[in-house]
């Protein structure tokens, strides 16, 4: 199965990649994430990317054609992958469609998660992060057992600067500008699926389960 997950930041796309990834024995493959660790290892990439990433700004297009398709090359991907955070305007949607060509693969669904910019400013402001091991929770909904401690590894937790309340604000005005017309793409080719994600972490994945259920 290779799926795209959409959705503004917030909406909860990488906790549901996650499940999805475990259920369908796929790769969950996070744009986000990967510039992330360029930036803390300190790579070419990452000194490039760091203020970009910093700002809640877009990384330029040529530069992520580069990392996704070099990511969905890898052997693990052969099976499905589930794309989260890419693409993100719509000359990577269509750049998308060329990498999958040239890899004989095509995309079978989008799912987009909805979520209001009040919704996702709260849940973001939330949004806790372990510096070690990358597990992420919500002081709302995913809280870590003992307060502020990572429950795999015992790190202290910390708050992404992307993710204080004015960037969430400006990521969340790039996604309508940049991102909602990806939408209409995908809409038009008739491929995306749509899924209401102001309700529970269970609710939204139990309809995004029954939805690729019917792909
Ligand atoms: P995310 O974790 O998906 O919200 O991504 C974090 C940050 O990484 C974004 O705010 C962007 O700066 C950058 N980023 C991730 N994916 C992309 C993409 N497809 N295009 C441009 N920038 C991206």
């Amino acid at each position: 199965m290779n799926l795209v997950l959409m959705g503004p930041p917030g909406a909860g796309k990488g906790t549901q990649a996650k499940r999805i990834s475990e259920r369908y024995n796929i790769p969950h493959i996070s744009t986000g994430d990967m510039l992330r660790e360029a930036v803390a290892a300190g790579t070419d990439l990452g000194k490039k990317v760091f203020h970009i990433l910093e700002k809640g700004l877009l990384v330029p297009d040529e530069l992520m054609y580069e990392i996704v398709k070099e990511r969905l090359r890898q052997e693990d991907a052969s099976r499905g992958f589930i794309l989260d955070g890419y693409p993100r305007t719509v000359a990577q949607a269509e750049v998308l469609d060329e990498i999958l060509q040239e890899l004989g693969k095509r995309l079978d669904v989008v799912l987009l998660i909805t979520s209001t910019e009040d919704e996702v400013v709260k849940r973001i402001s939330s949004r806790r992060v372990c510096p070690s091991c990358g597990r992420v929770y919500n002081l709302l909904t995913l809280k870590p057992k003992r307060d502020n401690i990572c429950d795999d590894c015992g790190s202290e937790l910390i708050q992404r600067k992307d993710d204080l309340p004015h960037t969430v604000r400006e990521r969340y005005r790039i996604y309508k500008e940049k991102t909602a017309p990806v939408l209409e793409y995908y809409r038009s080719s008739g491929i995306l699926k749509e899924i209401d994600g102001s309700r529970s972490l269970e609710k939204v994945s139990r309809d995004l389960f029954e939805t690729l259920e019917n792909v």
